[in-house]
């Protein structure tokens, strides 16, 4: 029989409900029992909706990131963290800055956040040194593994790996973190032997490392793991995911552990050759349901292929979605609005779990025991593959009239320069903001209303016309140099411009966690891309009439709409992201024709995009800046292009985002004291820069002094007259009680430098 699992379902809840339940304890309009209970209910759902599988994850859940649960496992949160509170605090204090509202405490810095290898889900850093010590801390996971046993479920904990949990973190001094292996290793070995007594048979254990490049150093600390590991009375089952396994193939197969799954989406071609090589003992867990997308898995076309790999396994054979599915949405039963086609193209977290079980069931009883779930999924498969609604002569056609030139600026920066000063004299070290302000209750209850069409157009255009003012009005009282109308109207920014586009679809509850209670919805696009007509002119062309100051206009470029949607699987994502790039430069050009003198085009994203191997970093980079600069370049040398991009630890890659030739970058650094930076000492960065100086993901208030130091040591690295100043990202999370006097000293900071610059 062919066993099915779970490797993890997403937390938030199908309405949010952990968000809502979070914020309102970090309010302080609840208390910390109240949340452990909302908690403790989700889960119970989570594990009654994933009932039909054999094995139900636990450990999967958290209260905000599963990179900080196994710190807080390994008796590893910051150190800074204040070891009075109660231990769920510590935990929002490492997480946030600080816990609470209600609670009395010094406000800390927060841990450092990144991606979660390529998706758009951010992991806390795990921080270490030379004196790190580790203890462990299993009674949150024991806890519940015996409510989810209580439950009736055959659970399986689910672990983060030791070395990949090292891999992740960062040294705070100059020590190696592989040193510490030998401290982790015990602990997780109490950990498993824990898990074991509490009644654990198999337990998951992720290495997800092991889809990456890695040295000798890091393939020898795994064997030195797993060797450690094995002798505890648990079965490990060893999980990859994300990409192919490559070069650490054998090594993944021979770790001695009781089973392998590996993502079977993304690394289809090595599946044969791990089955070869597997030892026979072992189990294969195969991720055969794209955990990363939400199209419906062509099950037909699934069997054919496994049914010869189950005849040779038999019950070695698991099944598995390819990934946690954390990056799905929850269920696509609440989607009422969504065209019925599509709909019928879609599986989200609990219709992959049901076709898993459908597989499983055609296995091990014949594909007759389905046959009519196998006839509707045919249809749903042809229907797509053959629809009008996905393809479109025309977008074709401009896609293949494409020429080298549309990707070149008239001029290099350094002629540019010159007329874009000339318009717009800037003082030295400029301010600016990233886009987004605020979004209070008032718009997003303006929004809400529209959207219900309780609130007419014309009353719309007037509250977020008023908001666009409020803005504007802050901005000149702050003194802010180059200002932004606040994009009052964006709940998410790709949301907003994919729904002006034709080839997006869009769900109401198609929630992801991108870090925290901080959920995004990503769109969908399913077919060809157009842009029926312009998407941002009216709001920019009104903020601009309100004031002498230069207003950005303020775009998403074409790789982050990419990379922040759910993307069709049936054509390469570089020539998606093409059709997105013309549709873009269409509203550039339109902006430009309207006076618009500064247009920013965010590439958030443009980094997470990146194949988790560097070996195929190059071919990405190619066709991700050409699609920027068919998206930007079109414009005359006297228009100013800014792009911003999160979390850009870019080092790397500087030499492409060089070749996307904007005049103008805004950065995350605040977070990582410039550190960030270091990349200019060696890299002759050719335009304008500005480091992000006050971190907007932390309710804290920098200070002036915080921030020019943080400037200093950027003008270290850059010439001062290109430096801009101003905040990591955009404001909209954040309130005005907070944004308004961040700004004040982010302006008199930018003051002072140039005081100082002029002494
Ligand atoms: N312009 C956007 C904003 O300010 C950028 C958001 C982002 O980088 N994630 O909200
Ligand atoms: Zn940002």
């Amino acid at each position: 029989m062919v066993t099915t699992h779970n490797l993890g379902f997403p937390r938030i809840g199908q309405r949010r409900e952990l968000k809502f339940a979070l914020e309102n304890y970090w309010r302080g309009d609840s208390a910390l029992n109240e949340l452990e209970q909302q908690a403790a209910e989700l889960r119970r759902q989570h594990w009654h909706q994933q009932s039909q599988l054999d094995w139900q994850p636990v450990g999967d859940f958290s209260f905000y990131d599963h990179v900080l649960d196994t710190s807080l496992l390994v008796g590893n949160l910051p150190k800074r963290t204040d070891k009075r509170l109660a231990e769920t605090d510590r935990y929002f204090q490492a997480a946030r800055g600080q816990s609470s509202k209600t609670l009395q405490q010094t406000p800390i810095a927060a841990a450092e956040m990144t991606k979660w290898f390529d998706t758009n889900y951010h992991y806390l850093v795990p921080e270490f040194d030379t004196d790190t010590q580790f203890e462990l801390n299993a009674e949150r996971l024991l806890s519940q593994y015996r409510e989810a046993v209580s439950q009736g479920h055959q659970a399986k904990p689910v672990l983060l790996g030791p070395v990949s949990y090292l891999w992740l973190g960062k040294s705070k001094d100059e020590s190696n973190k592989l040193d510490l292996l030998d401290a982790l290793l015990p602990v997780y070995e109490q950990c498993l032997i824990a898990l074991a007594e509490a009644g654990a048979e198999w337990v998951q254990i992720d290495e997800p490392i092991l889809a990456t490049e890695l040295d000798q150093h890091w393939q020898h600390a795994l064997s030195q793991a797993y060797f450690a590991l094995h002798k505890t009375p648990v079965k490990l089952l060893l999980t990859t995911y994300f990409g192919p396994l490559r070069e650490n193939l054998n090594l993944a197969c021979e770790l001695p552990t009781a089973g392998l799954h590996i993502d079977a989406v993304k690394a289809l071609d090595e599946v044969i050759k791990v089955i070869d090589w597997l030892p026979p003992h072992k189990i294969l867990s195969l991720g055969v349901i794209d955990g990363r997308n939400i199209w419906k898995a062509d099950l037909s076309k699934l069997l054919n292929w496994l049914e010869p790999i189950h005849r040779r396994l038999q019950d070695r054979l698991w099944l598995a979605p390819s990934c946690s599915l954390l990056h799905v949405p929850v269920d696509l039963e609440q989607e009422s609005g969504l065209d019925s086609d599509i709909t019928n193209w879609l599986a989200f977290a609990v219709q992959k779990l049901q076709e898993l079980a459908l597989l499983a069931d055609a296995l091990n009883h014949g594909r007759d025991s389905i046959q009519a779930d196998l006839t509707a999924n045919r249809q749903a498969i042809t229907s797509r593959q053959d629809s009008v609604k996905v393809h479109k002569a025309s977008v074709q056609q401009r896609l293949a009239a494409v020429t080298d030139s549309m990707s070149q600026r008239q001029n290099p920066y350094s002629q540019r320069i010159d007329a874009q000063q000339q318009r717009f004299p800037l003082p030295l070290f400029p301010t600016t903001t990233i886009g987004s302000f605020p979004q209070t209750t008032a718009i997003r209850q303006s929004r809400l209303l529209y959207r219900k069409g309780e609130l007419d157009l014309v009353s719309y255009r007037k509250a977020m016309q008023e908001q666009i003012q409020y803005a504007i009005k802050e901005q000149e009282t702050l003194g802010l140099d180059v200002l932004v109308h606040g994009e009052a109207e964006r709940n998410d920014m790709v949301e907003y411009f994919g729904e002006q586009l034709e080839g997006y679809a869009f769900t109401r509850f198609g929630w992801v966690q991108s870090y925290g209670s901080r959920c995004v919805k990503p769109p969908i696009i399913f077919g060809d891309i157009d842009r029926p007509k312009a998407m941002t002119l009216d709001w920019i062309n009104y903020a601009q009439s309100l004031t002498d100051k230069p207003v950005k206009g303020m775009l998403t470029g074409p790789v982050t709409m990419l990379n922040w949607s759910f993307v069709r699987d049936d054509q390469p994502r570089s020539q998606t992201c093409l059709q997105l790039a013309l549709a873009i430069r269409d509203e550039v050009l339109d902006l430009e024709k309207a006076g618009v003198g500064i247009i920013q085009i965010d590439e958030a994203a443009l980094r997470e995009g990146l194949p988790l191997r560097q070996q195929d970093w190059q071919h990405y980079l190619d066709w991700a800046v050409n699609c920027f600069r068919i998206t930007a370049n079109g414009v005359k040398d006297e228009t100013q292009i800014h792009t911003h991009m999160c979390y850009s630890e870019f080092n790397d890659i500087i030499e492409a985002i060089a070749a996307m030739d904007a005049d103008v970058i805004t950065i995350e650094t605040s977070r990582s004291d410039m550190e960030l930076l270091d990349v200019f000492n060696a890299f002759d960065y050719p335009n304008e820069i500005g480091p992000g100086v006050y971190d907007i993901h932390s309710p804290n208030i920098p200070s002036i002094a915080e921030m020019q130091k943080l400037m200093e040591m950027a003008a270290q690295r850059i010439p001062p007259e290109r430096l801009w100043v101003n905040p990591d990202c955009g404001l909209k999370t954040r309130q005005w009680a907070e944004v308004k006097p961040a700004l004040k000293a982010m302006v008199d900071a930018a003051r002072q430098l140039r005081q100082d610059a002029a002494a």
